[in-house]
């Protein structure tokens, strides 16, 4: 197996495992001379094994340098990010925090957790598979969860970037686009006898009291929400989706209305109506 470990965008954690373990399986299947017989299904222990081999590769990558050191019996260097945490190896080579708490009641993963570094895929995997266990929970949770066994270094940051992403708790809390307040249209300030058309005092309406600068912006292609008023967000049926196929900018420049094409035809919303869907990419 190369050093470097290569996982695909779209991998799931629970089927990257398991792939693994079927690689190992099959490569001691092919160097092994006696027919040892396997059952049909993957074991446990295989599982586990294969998740080992995984976090191992990911720490090569990435922590290399202070594993060699302590392979040798010497201490990590003193610019290493990682020596607040006391890095130890376990037996299976495996870098681990090393911590403070060898006499507390703890699990030993807990004592001391794998280290992972939060640019490599395995740790967005770990942490998106359990916030989505722990039922879309908030950051602290994820992430006081995910240090029962690992510690992911920049793992705060991962964790809000995983749950910013994730579509279902978007669609609980929508957001909107909010491009720069345009002009005021001519009927509101040409004067004309009072409440012919409306009557409101044009001199309060000088100064941009909100948005003041835009925030965010849609783009052709965009996957949208079109909110609905009076309709909670979660009744998807009725908050359509759709996607961003022509824009129609301001004589500003600034773009606030867009047209959204939906499985019901064609429709033309401002965007404070458009709610985008986090990109994948991002
Ligand atoms: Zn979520």
């Amino acid at each position: 197996m190369h050093k470097r470990c290569t996982i695909v965008v779209e991998s799931k954690l629970h089927t990257l495992k398991r792939v693994v373990a079927w690689i190992i399986r099959f490569k001691t299947n092919c160097l092994q001379k006696s027919e040892e017989s396997y059952s049909k299904c993957l074991s446990p222990n295989e599982i586990h094994n294969a998740f080992k081999k995984l976090v191992k590769l990911s720490q090569a990558e990435y922590f290399e340098k202070e594993i060699k050191l302590l392979e040798r019996g010497a201490h990590v260097a003193k610019i290493s990010k990682i020596l607040n945490l006391n890095p130890i190896l376990d037996t299976d080579s495996l870098l681990r925090v090393g911590g403070r708490l060898e006499n507390s009641l703890l699990t030993s993963d807990a004592k001391h957790p794998l280290l992972i570094h939060h640019k490599h895929r395995l740790a967005r995997l770990i942490a998106e598979e359990e916030h989505i266990r722990l039922l879309h929970a908030g950051p602290q949770q994820v992430l006081a969860s995910i240090r029962e066994q690992f510690w992911i270094v920049g793992g705060r940051t991962l964790v809000k970037s995983v749950i910013k992403r994730c579509v279902t708790c978007f669609k609980h809390r929508p957001r909107t686009i909010q491009p720069i307040m345009g002009q005021l249209p001519a009927e509101r300030l040409v004067p004309s006898p009072p409440f012919s058309i409306t009557g409101i005092d044009y001199a309060e309406l000088q100064q941009r009291t909100k948005w003041k600068k835009g925030t965010g912006d849609l783009k052709l292609g965009t996957l949208v929400v079109i909110k609905e008023d009076n309709c909670p967000p979660l009744k998807w049926k009725i908050w359509k989706m759709g996607r961003i196929i022509h824009l129609h900018p301001g004589k500003d420049g600034v773009t606030r209305v867009a047209t959204v094409h939906t499985t019901t035809g064609d429709t033309k919303r401002s965007y404070s109506k458009l709610c985008s869907l986090p990109d994948a990419e991002e």
